[in-house]
């Protein structure tokens, strides 16, 4: 029979982190935002767990490099060719950006093509010391994905390894069989169409929960992707126990992401000394990896056999991806001075996550135009 669960699943617009008394620090300045991370199948990586999205406006070059000089952790999309990541490799040695924490991603199509091309990697471009691979499926429920996790641990027994997405705990288990990061997410981001598609998709919070909580148990660790709005929801991972935390959309308007901005101009209904005011307004593309749009420029077209879920959106351009990166740690660090925790590590043991009807205070969108 089927079964609705009765337990109310929730999202971060749902939840609050409660300040609290505890060893509360003077300064922002004083949080430690630097985590040392000792995978299950060996391997330790230190940095501040926040990655872009493996997806082709934001998982590129130019914002990979920032997070990576940011001390963040970054991925780069699945369509790049050896050769351009190997002129990544020599680019980022140039300019002293360490790769320790960079994530090569790979598809789960064509086993023996994704495995040589990471082989490729290594003979040519000599990529070694540090491995970190990201394999990617939309839906890691399909046999073919756990097929591909296996073989790329077994060629490459000492990579650190994501593997997503999912979105329930039941599998977690089965994957750190092979892999060190769980990749938990569907339906969640901005620009996906997975929910109203196909009515699938669990909420960010009660995922997370679930997730860390068996992955942890087997000293696997997991990444939160999708549906960061605000720099506060990767604040709510981090203290609802995510090791990681993936987004796209909230980079995707920044000078560094793929494409050209594009204007558009809009007559204002006022007049100003007897003339119209024409407004311009400047905006990015930002797509989903399995929107129509991505299918057409990677995969020769849709299929007769799917639907696209994910959507093309025109989102607000929004300058130097300096400003978020910033946003970013200055949120985390003031987070943790309002719950008592010294280091992002500590973010889960001193939190109290309450739960909300109202998350925000939304007086002045009445005036948005
Ligand atoms: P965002 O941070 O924009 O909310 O979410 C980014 C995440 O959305 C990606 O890391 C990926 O997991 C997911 N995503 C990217 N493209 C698509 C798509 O076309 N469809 C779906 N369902 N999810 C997508």
């Amino acid at each position: 029979m089927t079964q609705i669960l009765p337990e109310a699943y929730l999202d971060y617009s749902d939840i609050l982190i409660r300040p609290k008394m505890g060893i509360n620090l003077n300064s922002r300045r004083d949080v430690n935002l630097q985590r040392v991370f000792r995978f299950k199948h060996g391997g330790t990586r230190t940095g501040l767990g926040v990655f872009n999205a493996n997806m082709a406006t934001v998982g590129n070059f130019a914002v990979a490099k920032k997070l990576l000089s940011r001390g963040m952790f970054a991925t780069l999309h699945k369509h790049y060719t050896v050769d351009e990541i190997g002129r990544f490799f020599k680019d980022a040695a140039a300019e002293n950006i360490s790769l320790d924490n960079l994530f090569i991603t790979i598809g789960v199509k064509d086993i023996d093509e994704q495995i040589q091309k990471l082989k490729d990697l290594e003979s040519k471009y000599n990529w070694k010391s540090s491995r970190n691979i990201c394999i990617d499926a939309p839906n890691f429920y399909i046999p073919k994905a756990l097929d591909v996790l296996k073989r790329v641990r077994e060629n490459f027994p000492d990579a650190v390894i994501m593997a997503g997405n999912i979105a329930s705990s039941d599998i977690c288990l089965k994957l750190l069989d092979y892999a060190d990061i769980i990749k938990c997410g569907i339906g969640s981001g901005s620009a996906c169409l997975t929910r109203r598609q196909t009515g699938c998709g669990v909420p960010m919070v009660s995922l997370i929960l679930e997730c860390a909580d068996i992955a942890h148990s087997v000293s696997g660790h997991i990444c939160a992707d999708g549906g960061i709005v605000d720099v506060g929801d990767i604040c709510k991972a981090l203290c609802l126990n995510a090791d990681f935390v993936m987004a796209g959309g909230i980079f995707a308007g920044t000078d560094q992401a793929e494409g050209e901005i594009v204007n558009k101009y809009y007559e204002l209904p006022e007049i100003a000394d007897g003339k119209h005011i024409i407004q311009t307004k400047c905006f990015k593309v930002y797509y989903g990896m399995s929107s129509e749009f991505a299918n057409n420029k990677f995969a020769g077209g849709m299929g007769n056999y799917k639907t696209s879920e994910g959507r093309e959106l025109l989102i607000p351009y929004t300058g130097a991806i300096d400003k978020i990166l910033q946003d970013i740690t200055g949120g985390i660090a003031s987070c943790c001075t309002y719950i008592g925790a010294a280091s992002v590590k500590h973010m889960s043991k001193c939190a109290t996550i309450i739960q909300v009807h109202n998350q925000l205070n939304k007086v002045f969108e009445k005036y948005a135009v």
